[in-house]
């Protein structure tokens, strides 16, 4: 069986400052997408030269990973587990948080000076009760660290898992799949193996179509159960297609905190002021 389209969620703006930022999860019909718990869609914009740029300070995290899409312009990330870096267009950050982090994401001192194109995908991937409190890690890869699969007028850039024999270079602790694919119109696209998994697909360009239902740009999608998915472009496309092991966890969220209970939520921000994230 192939999966079809159930239903579509427009993503909602909702800008933060001067950054135009568009949310299709969590929504007002739908909480969370199993382990997907959150996507922000900042840009596509312009930065004007000599601006604040991108408004993300340093902020904590804990008990998820923060998965981050560099589609334009450029991103520099500092954190508390001495990780730095500046990632262009192309590349992707993957950062769990576990036990807990603080971090910064801002734009480079040289974008804000000369202003230019900017695009960034965030999405929050859960973990589960036992990799919590796992040790941070980070990885930040430009684009030519990710191998892309080119065929059927489709360019599928493997960032976690394999497709089609290449292996994409970010292992994730709980086994997600994820890629970003670029689609020419009449292209197409089909993923495998995904019986059983919760599959997540954003489109961030575009339109495309699934079973002849067409989904456009700046909606999720959620689909039937079935093995497989096959995407048709309708129009020139770019999507966030990914998948992972489902998680029937409670999940209690509080801002950049992300646990299992109350508790939990209570021992972070109690932690996180004891100065414990470093
Ligand atoms: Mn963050």
């Amino acid at each position: 069986m192939t999966r079809k389209i159930l239903r579509l969620y427009p993503a909602l703006r909702d800008d933060i400052g001067d950054l135009v930022t568009r949310r299709p999860l969590p929504g007002p019909a739908l909480p969370r997408l199993g382990a997907f718990l959150f996507l922000n869609h900042h840009g596509p914009q312009l930065y004007p030269p000599h601006s604040h740029g991108l408004p993300f300070g340093p902020h904590p995290h804990r008990g998820f990973e923060t998965v981050t899409f560099i589609l334009d312009g450029e991103l520099a990330h500092r954190d508390s587990g001495g990780h730095e870096s500046i990632i262009g267009p192309g590349g992707v950050q993957w950062m769990t948080a576990g036990s807990g982090l603080i971090h910064e994401e801002v734009s480079p001192e040289d974008f804000k000076r000369r202003g230019g194109a900017m695009e960034i995908l965030q999405l929050w991937v859960n973990l589960p009760a036992r990799l919590k409190m796992t040790t941070p890690r980070y990885t930040g890869l430009q684009a030519e660290g990710f191998p892309v699969v080119r065929e059927s007028g489709a360019a599928v850039q493997v960032i976690a898992g394999e497709y089609h024999g290449q292996t994409g270079p970010i292992t994730s602790l709980t086994g997600v799949f994820m890629t970003t694919v670029r689609l020419t119109a009449g292209g197409s696209v089909r993923f495998d193996w995904l019986t059983g998994r919760d599959v997540f697909l954003y489109v961030v360009r575009g339109a495309i179509a699934i079973g002849g239902v067409t989904a456009a740009k700046f909606h999720l999608v959620t689909l039937s159960d079935g093995e497989a998915v096959e995407i048709a472009a309708e129009e020139d496309s770019l999507i966030l297609f990914g998948h992972a092991e489902p998680l029937n966890e409670p999940v209690v969220a509080h801002g950049p905190f992300v646990m299992n209970t109350e508790a939990e939520i209570h021992q972070a921000i109690a932690d996180y002021r004891a100065g414990k994230f470093g």
